[in-house]
């Protein structure tokens, strides 16, 4: 059976404030599904919910990885189930490095296997690192401290690739990137869906990185609800158009 995750009719409030207001969407295995919308419409609440951040307050709906609600899973669980979640604003971790970061993550999801192989791990996330055109010295620093706005982002598609989640929420991977680090973060999100077939939801504002990462779909959200749904030419129109004419 391929991996599946459903959104439906999922209503979610911040601090009383209903923020998503009955969303659908359905997300396959290999599928890239583009979510597009302008500012404050709702698509980082999306993607921390489905992660299970405990701000969102799930009021209405429910979220089913492969049929079973994820609702009651702690956001670790979720991770561990194969979601993964690439933050839109990737913080610092004073003391702890990014070697360190990525070997921990991966023992703590796969609490039975074996963990990794030092040097062979070591090996692995270096070659990734090169792959993604980033200084092999930023694995010894400390996670993203004095990393540049690039190398934040980079890091978050390096940890995906070590994690190889079933589903990748991606929340504009894109955002203050240059054109040769969107290059690099497009290259490692086609690396892990050629290699794993992952579902990746795809969080921009712009239509520029899906020239390098073309999706199936792309949905538009707007305060909250979905407005739109279509195939890749929505995002060209979007472009060109804005988002002030679409209503639900
Ligand atoms: P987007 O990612 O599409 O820009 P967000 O999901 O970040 O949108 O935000 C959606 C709405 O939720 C915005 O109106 C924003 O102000 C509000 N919001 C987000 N986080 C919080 C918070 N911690 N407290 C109160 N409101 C919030
Ligand atoms: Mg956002």
């Amino acid at each position: 059976m391929s991996n599946k995750l459903e959104v439906i009719d999922l209503h979610v409030e911040i601090e009383g404030k209903e923020i998503l207001k009955g969303v659908n969407l359905i997300l396959n295995e290999g599928e890239i599904h583009a979510i597009m919308g302008p500012n404050g419409s709702g698509k980082s609440t999306l993607a921390y919910t489905i992660m299970g951040h405990p701000k969102y307050k799930v009021t209405k709906g429910d979220i089913l990885l492969n049929g079973r609600s994820i609702l009651g899973m702690s956001t670790d669980e979720r991770a561990r189930a194969g979601l993964f979640l690439g933050f839109q604003h990737p913080q610092a971790i004073s003391g702890v490095t990014l070697s360190t970061l990525l070997r921990t993550a991966l023992i703590v999801r796969d609490e039975q296997r074996r963990p990794p192989n030092i040097i062979k791990f070591s090996r692995e996330i270096k070659a990734l690192a090169q792959e993604l055109n980033m200084n092999p010295e930023l694995l010894q620093r400390y996670v993203n401290e004095g990393f540049s706005g690039g190398e934040r982002k980079k890091n978050e598609v390096l940890q995906m690739l070590v994690l190889k989640p079933i589903f990748a929420l991606l929340d504009e991977p894109d955002s203050g990137l240059d054109v040769d680090a969107l290059r690099d973060v497009a290259k490692g999100i086609n690396k892990l869906h050629a290699e794993t077939n992952a579902g990746i939801l795809l969080i921009t504002h712009y239509q520029r990185i899906l020239h390098y990462v073309p999706p199936q779909k792309v949905t538009i959200l707007k305060n909250g609800v979905i407005v739109k749904t279509g195939g890749p030419e929505l995002a060209e129109i979007i472009e060109q158009e804005g988002y002030e004419g679409l209503q639900a």
